[in-house]
């Protein structure tokens, strides 16, 4: 069962206008929110991003956040599967094939809620391999705008070398990976890159900080350069769906000793540990 416009239905009764600006224009914004034991995971914190991005792209946001709550909730009890993850998508609507903003426009919104899978246990006990390519998406990447050609760009060249992600390098620092955030260690020490209009600010980025913060791992938000990030002793990746995974193998480098390190064990244990509360909570 999806959500369109205010009417639950089959995905294959769900259709919408050739002249949606989402189409047309890529007008539009979305967020990604995992389900655990059917209870929407930082919900909160994803509905304050949503509204980031709609205030990025001057969209009146269609819904309270009483009245999203209400709607997921609905997706999550029509859905199979214990954990899924939501899928939220607004348009600025349907309307004459114009750049400029229509007027009297009522906006899309498309929700559809996926089975969650599991991170693959293979590939948190090996790490994975990533490569790395120039940053060449546009400067509000706080957004997270369902324009995303250059990220579907990105993401491809770490599939063609057999890759699960591609890391981003603008001006000789690190920025994120194509679909997740990145943070490296060095010397025992966790370094985020600090949020700016150059990434989007992850909700597991977020999670683990605070981890780290409340379990006394020293850590530190600061610029990486790409040369630190080649000399890290390890890269974690972070995402909804992904969770952190350890990254092992760099542009086809080992990183560090090309295992996945002590502070990945223990930051993915930390958050093994707070998915378990939020689902008792
Ligand atoms: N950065 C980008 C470009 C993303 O697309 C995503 C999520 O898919 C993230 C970071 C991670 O954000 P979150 O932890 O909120 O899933």
């Amino acid at each position: 069962m999806i959500y369109l416009n205010g009417k639950f239905m089959p995905i294959e009764e769900a259709f919408i206008p050739v002249l949606d600006r989402g189409f047309i224009f890529g007008d539009g914004v979305y967020e990604v929110i995992p389900v655990y034991s059917r209870k929407p995971f930082r919900l909160a914190e994803h509905l304050i991003r949503l509204q980031h991005s709609l205030d990025g792209i001057r969209l009146k946001n269609p819904c309270s956040n009483d009245e999203w709550r209400n709607i997921l909730e609905q997706i999550i009890a029509n859905n199979d599967g214990e954990d899924q993850y939501l899928y939220l998508h607004i348009t600025r609507g349907v309307a004459k094939r114009d750049h400029a903003f229509p007027a009297n426009v009522s906006p899309t919104v498309f929700i559809m809620s996926n089975p969650l899978p599991q991170p693959p246990e293979e590939l948190l006990k090996t790490g994975a391999s990533a490569i790395t390519a120039n940053d060449n998406r546009w400067i509000r990447c706080d957004v997270k705008a369902i324009s995303l050609l250059p990220n579907v760009l990105l993401r491809q060249l770490a599939v063609d070398r057999h890759a699960l992600e591609t890391i981003l390098i603008r001006n000789q620092f690190l920025t994120e990976g194509a679909a997740s955030n990145i943070f490296i260690v060095k010397d025992k020490v966790l370094l985020a890159p600090p949020k700016s209009n150059l990434m989007l600010p992850g909700i597991t980025y977020d999670v683990v900080l605070e981890l780290a913060a409340a379990n006394q791992i020293p850590h530190e938000i600061r610029e990486i350069s790409e040369t630190e990030t080649r000399m890290a002793d390890e890269i974690l990746l972070t995402s909804s769906t992904k969770e952190i995974m350890p990254i092992t193998l760099l542009d086809n480098h080992p990183v560090g000793d090309g295992k996945p390190g002590e502070l990945f064990r223990q930051l993915h244990a930390l958050y093994q540990e707070y998915k378990a509360t939020h689902m008792r909570g």
